[in-house]
């Protein structure tokens, strides 16, 4: 697992991306307080690594302009707020997969969360544990198929094929499907794809890997 960590922190290096590295995630959390200008406005996409981690109350703790998701009353509140997100300082996630190539991979069905990451705020601050680091990309698009996508949709509530049978619908037949196939349910969560690789502007993506199991 050494090798594996070292070898993704210096492609996404490579990636122009920060990479840092965190034995725990109290060692997470105390460098995010780093990271972190106080006063900053922030936001985060849906992640349970940053919840996992205590970083979600942390942004709760008043010493930030955060911009809080969960006190919004409505379908309207909660998208103008997903428009403010993408003039924040900082906006915080997971990732769905980090490749050893430096890759991020992540795969959303309202897509806010991939919008701010590709472009919007200042900085990004992706919090990962080493669960989520693969060897490329294929591995990745297979990751989000038969983890990501299934527990997600258990954890909303929503009702998808691969929320009944732990794998996407287009690995049923054994294939190697091409990565967009999928269902065709109203309430898929797999509808936009986002490759990040080699940034143009550095650093403004940082990578935090936790040598621990966070997330899904
Ligand atoms: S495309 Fe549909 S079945 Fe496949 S992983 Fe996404 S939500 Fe699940």
């Amino acid at each position: 697992m050494a090798d594996k960590i070292e070898k993704t922190m210096k492609n996404l290096a490579k990636n122009n991306m920060k990479p840092y590295y965190c034995e725990t995630s109290a060692e997470a959390l105390k460098l995010v307080k780093e990271l972190l200008p106080k006063g900053c406005t922030v936001s985060h996409g849906g992640t349970e690594t940053l919840k996992e981690t205590g970083i979600t109350e942390l942004l709760k703790s008043g010493e930030y302009n955060y911009l809080d998701r969960s006190k919004c009353q409505s379908r309207e509140e909660t998208e103008k707020l997903y428009k403010q997100c993408f003039l924040a300082d900082v906006y915080m996630t997971s990732s769905n997969a980090v490749t050893e190539n430096g890759e991020l991979y992540n795969v959303d069905g309202n897509s806010n969360r991939i919008a701010c990451i590709a472009y919007g705020p200042d900085s990004i601050i992706a919090v990962v544990g080493v669960n989520k680091i693969v060897k490329d990309i294929n591995e990745a698009v297979k990751r989000v198929k038969t983890i990501c996508a299934p527990l997600n949709t258990r954890r909303l509530g929503i009702s998808t094929y691969c929320g009944e049978k732990n794998e996407c619908v287009s690995l049923f037949d054994g294939n190697n499907p091409f990565i967009c196939d999928g269902c065709g349910s109203e309430a898929r969560i797999c509808c936009n794809y986002l490759i990040s690789a080699h940034q143009r502007h550095k650093d403004r993506i940082k990578v935090i890997i936790v040598n621990e199991n966070l997330g899904y």
